[in-house]
């Protein structure tokens, strides 16, 4: 019998009040279509927490499949997990590969997990960290479908859109900028051939702002600002010097934040662009100037990479292989992390405050949980 642990919530409330580290055991004789897996790693998403909170788009079900008292939920949308065994031995997924989730809300959060062989899509681990293996599927994969997906209207009337042209060095705009997302858009942008502006907010001081615009101009934004420019009077004639008094279009926005920020953005749009919704990390709602949608055109739409993986499934392996040969090659750097070690005794109260951070802003990185 292989020893296990998985955080777990039996209701939903603040990650330190309600996750609990609950033991199990997982037998040898798993089914012919089934594999043990061992945790590498899984990072702690903002959508993770807001999971455990009960705020998210969709919640999983609470279940007594490993055993907890009261039915359970293990936590963790995204991770990286090493092949200890197969159900099969002409499985074709084998002993020593790596795989992450093809499903969501899998449960990364625990040390080891049995699923099925069609729960999870096996990733080519050569050259690869595993930190590095674990934080692809969730925020290189939104920024690459908003960045291919949606652009600036082609008509009249309904929503007809492009998207922006590959090699064409067209402008799109984000705030949340030094997110996640915000890091994967800027890379593939610059791979692409377009162009970004990037809001990030002051950091506490003037040295350490700087020293973040200089760390996303290294991966290729071509203009950074921070969040009390952006807001400023000063920024409409700025916004004109940078996109040639207006004649480059800025076609897309991407929206993380909500709040004052997102109506900031929905300003510096070009007639018929599109903004794009993908998060809300400000808890605070978009208003929109009623102007910008009659005399502007301008698209508000938001995005959900779960649909986007439930309705195409090819498209997501592709776009996956397509990141890992980046990595591969160093053409794309992960985040910063904030590396937190969960071996067999590792206690609650550390891996419960390490999630409850997570959703705090000013971060030094993303949480990841390494095994
Ligand atoms: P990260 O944890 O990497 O980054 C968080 C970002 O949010 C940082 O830029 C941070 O800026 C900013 N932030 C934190 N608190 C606030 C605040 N109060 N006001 C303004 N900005 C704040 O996040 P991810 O990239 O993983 O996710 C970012 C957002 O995207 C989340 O809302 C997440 O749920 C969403 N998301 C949505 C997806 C979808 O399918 N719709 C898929 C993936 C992510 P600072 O450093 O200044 O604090």
């Amino acid at each position: 019998y292989t020893q296990a642990k998985a955080l777990v919530f039996s209701k939903n409330g603040e990650p330190s009040d309600v996750l609990q580290l609950h033991t199990f055991s997982i037998s040898p004789s798993i089914s012919s279509k089934s594999v043990l897996l061992r945790s590498l790693a899984a990072p702690i998403n903002p959508a993770d927490i807001n999971t455990i909170q009960g705020t998210y788009g969709s919640q999983p079900s609470f279940t007594s499949l490993i055993g907890t008292s009261s039915p359970s939920v293990i936590p963790g949308n995204e991770g990286v997990f090493e092949v200890v065994s197969t159900g099969d031995p002409a499985s074709p997924i084998r002993k020593g590969d790596w795989v992450i989730p093809a499903v969501a809300q899998f449960g990364t959060w625990r040390t080891h997990a049995v699923a099925e062989l069609d729960q999870v899509l096996k990733i080519d681990k050569e050259g690869l960290r595993a930190t590095q293996a674990a934080t692809i599927s969730v925020n290189p994969s939104t920024a690459y479908r908003i960045l291919r997906a949606y652009g600036p209207s082609t008509g009249l009337g309904g929503i007809g859109m492009r998207p922006l042209e590959v090699g064409s060095g067209e402008w799109f705009i984000q705030n949340g900028a030094n997110s996640g997302v915000g890091r994967a858009a800027i890379q593939l942008g610059k791979l692409w051939g377009l162009r970004s502006i990037n809001i990030v907010r002051e950091r506490s001081s003037p040295e350490e702002t700087k020293a973040l615009k200089a760390e996303l101009v290294g991966l290729g934004a071509d203009v950074v600002v921070t969040e009390a420019q952006f807001l400023s009077r000063e920024w409409r004639d700025q916004l004109a010097e940078i996109t040639n008094k207006g004649r480059d279009q800025i076609g897309l926005g991407l929206n993380c934040v909500g709040g004052k920020s997102a109506t900031a953005l929905a300003r510096s749009l070009s007639e018929g662009a599109t903004m794009v919704s993908y998060g809300g990390m400000a808890k605070q709602p978009v208003a929109l100037p009623v102007g910008l949608l009659i005399f502007k055109d301008i698209r508000f739409v938001g995005f959900w990479l779960s649909r986007w993986n439930q309705q195409d499934v090819a498209g997501r392996k592709h776009m996956i292989d397509y990141i890992v040969d980046l990595i591969r090659q160093g053409k794309f750097q992960d985040v910063p992390l904030d590396e937190v070690a969960w071996n067999w005794d590792t206690d609650i109260s550390t891996l419960a405050q390490e999630v409850q951070g997570g959703l705090q802003g000013f971060r030094r990185g993303k949480g990841i949980f390494v095994f």
